[in-house]
């Protein structure tokens, strides 16, 4: 008999540690800042609207839409280039936006940067010149590897993954949105860099692009480092990077460029 309820406790206890549930935490005081006998979420250690998820930082958008909100590190803010490192013979800087010097160098920041979103005004001169690559040809170079083409692509026939929003030799982009030459254009852009275990590429880098807010690349994955003519591959490289603004011998025009890290 006391072997059957020695066995029989035994039995009780084990079927309550196998059944038991978390012990359920109180709900919280204020239903107006979330619930903690909801179910939780699968894989993270929350509750479906728990009070306790750490609350985004607050940040401060800017007055009009395409400006730097308040924790953007600005670029350039149509007075000078002091973010930048100076080329050979200094890039113009007049009326607010600064203008590629042709045959003097890339443009690279300062500051380097991992995960980003960039935001970047330009235009193609208005008097147009020349045709298919050789018209207000730049480019931004994420990473100062990976290219965002820019590209006079109004009426301008060039190979599809060379016109103005291409991931330049790699991805056209999905639709031409580009305004007429001489016409402000504005990029915004997020960019995810690849990350590196030692020499092995663990996550390729992505690119996500808008060209006037209109959508050209959703998160697409970069075979590598731009390259022309040739196929891109990766190879170990820093976490973090200047931005860089092609010389492209043409005087394709810059402003309000501002970016923020991720
Ligand atoms: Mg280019």
């Amino acid at each position: 008999m006391i072997r059957y309820f020695v066995a029989a406790v035994f039995l009780a206890s084990a079927a309550s540690m196998a059944q038991a549930p978390p012990a359920p935490r109180s709900p919280a005081p204020d239903p107006r800042l979330g619930y903690t006998d909801t179910p939780m979420l699968p894989g993270l250690p929350y509750h479906v609207h728990d009070p306790a998820r750490p609350r985004p930082a607050t940040v401060t958008p800017a007055a009009r839409v395409g400006d730097a909100p308040s924790d953007a590190t600005v670029l350039f803010d149509g007075t000078n280039l002091t973010a930048w490192t100076p080329t050979k013979q200094a890039w113009k800087v007049e009326n607010g936006y600064f203008e590629v010097v042709p045959n003097s160098g890339d443009l690279r920041t300062k500051e380097r940067f991992g995960d980003v979103q960039l935001h970047v005004e330009w235009a193609a001169p208005a008097q147009v010149r020349g045709d298919s690559q050789n018209r207000g040809n730049s480019g931004i170079f994420l990473h100062g590897r990976y290219e965002v083409q820019v590209l006079d692509s109004f009426d301008n026939l060039t190979y599809p993954d060379g016109q103005a929003g291409a991931l330049y030799g790699q991805w056209p982009p999905l639709v031409n949105a580009v305004r007429k030459p001489g016409e402000w254009q504005s990029y915004d852009i997020v960019f995810e860099a690849p990350r590196f275990e030692g020499t092995r590429l663990v996550k390729p880098a992505f690119m996500t692009v808008f060209l006037n807010g209109v959508l050209l690349h959703n998160r697409k994955e970069l075979m590598g480092p731009t390259v022309h003519r040739a196929l891109a591959s990766y190879a170990p490289q820093p976490a973090e990077d200047s931005l860089v603004l092609q010389d492209h011998q043409q005087p394709v025009r810059y402003r309000n460029i501002w970016i923020r890290r991720l």
